[in-house]
């Protein structure tokens, strides 16, 4: 999106929110099922990069939860549908994807 630590300021992955994001992927601005904007290129940390790589989806999905918003989901409308959200918005990013990674200067 870029998403970014509010405390550091730093970077952090898109797909698992952990920090140090060494890959970029390019992508259109699209929104999520809430309606928020996830606007243009997604960054990935290596293990997140690997797993998209490898064509890993469930894998993928479960590092979602680590995500700090995830919890708050899944106290409000349960594990089940949280998973349905992010298996949603996984679909809309690849549908949004414009071409292949490319690793970022650290
Ligand atoms: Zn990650």
């Amino acid at each position: 999106m870029p998403l970014f630590n509010h405390m550091t300021g730093a970077t952090i992955c898109d797909f698992c929110s952990g920090a140090n994001p060494l890959w970029r992927y390019p992508a259109a601005t699209f929104h999520d099922s809430f309606g928020s904007k996830s606007v243009e290129d997604w960054l990935a940390c290596e293990a997140c990069h690997a797993m998209i790589e490898a064509g890993d989806r469930e894998g993928l999905i479960e590092r979602a939860f680590r995500c700090p918003g995830i919890p708050l989901v899944v106290a409000m409308r349960g594990r089940e549908w949280a998973r349905t959200y992010v298996v949603d918005l996984h679909k809309r990013f690849r549908r949004n994807r414009r071409g292949q990674p490319y690793r970022m200067a650290s």
